[in-house]
């Protein structure tokens, strides 16, 4: 049986903001603590107030590893005011931009899980383009526009190890059911021969490595 996470854990995500079903998390989580064997960190790129981050993180904190989670804590286009995503809560009245990064911090504290991550605050492809370890799991569920899940795909996917797990969140098929960024890099992550679709669960697919390069 796949993994799931404890009754605690299920609660602090399911009171936590953010943009991840209960049913999608779990198939993360499961997929998260099969990587977490691995004895590598897991990645996540897109943390806005940590809802996904507690997964990976308690998964993280199973295995004995760490989970890196990279946003710029700015929100993604369609986050942004007037937009449909937009959450005014979480604006810095002070700067007049989103800022996520106090409502996460929040969030892993009162999960309790704090010192299983390490957050990068700041742009994926320059964390990406800085980045030299191998990784369990990428996780991404960053910008949708072509360009940031594009980016996020190539800054990230090569680092994933050998028998890791690419997770790619909101891929649809079909165009009315949300933008096409996700799914072209789903496309194009198993057109590379470097990854194989293991499970998917709705609009979360998961890959393994299965091959080299990207
Ligand atoms: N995983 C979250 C949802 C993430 S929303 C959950 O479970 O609720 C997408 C996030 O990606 C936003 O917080 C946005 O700030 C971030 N983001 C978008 N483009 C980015 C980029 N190029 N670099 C870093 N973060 C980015
Ligand atoms: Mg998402």
């Amino acid at each position: 049986m796949a993994a799931a996470p404890k009754p605690e854990i299920l609660a602090a995500f399911e009171a936590a903001k953010g943009f991840m079903p209960a049913d999608e998390g779990l198939a993360l989580y499961a997929a998260a603590a099969e990587a977490g064997a691995l004895g590598l960190p897991l990645v996540e790129v897109g943390t806005y107030c940590g809802r996904s981050t507690i997964l990976l993180a308690d998964a993280a904190r199973e295995a004995g590893v760490m989970a890196v989670t990279v946003d710029h804590h700015r929100g993604s286009e369609e986050q942004q005011p007037g937009w449909e995503y937009h959450d005014p809560t979480v604006v810095d009245p002070e700067v007049g931009r989103m800022d996520t990064l106090p409502t996460f911090r929040r969030t892993l504290h009162a999960a309790g899980l704090e010192e299983h991550v390490i957050a990068l605050v700041g742009r994926s492809p320059q964390a990406a383009a800085l980045w030299r370890a191998p990784v369990g799991l990428v996780f991404i569920d960053g910008g949708h526009t072509d360009e940031h899940a594009t980016a996020d795909y190539e800054g990230w996917a090569p680092h994933v190890a050998a028998d890791g797990l690419l997770v790619i969140h909101d891929v649809f098929a079909d165009p009315a059911d949300g933008g096409q960024a996700p799914y072209r890099v789903y496309r194009r992550a198993l057109e590379s021969g470097a990854f194989t679709e293991i499970s998917a669960h709705r609009s979360l697919h998961v890959l393994r490595r299965t091959g080299p390069g990207i």
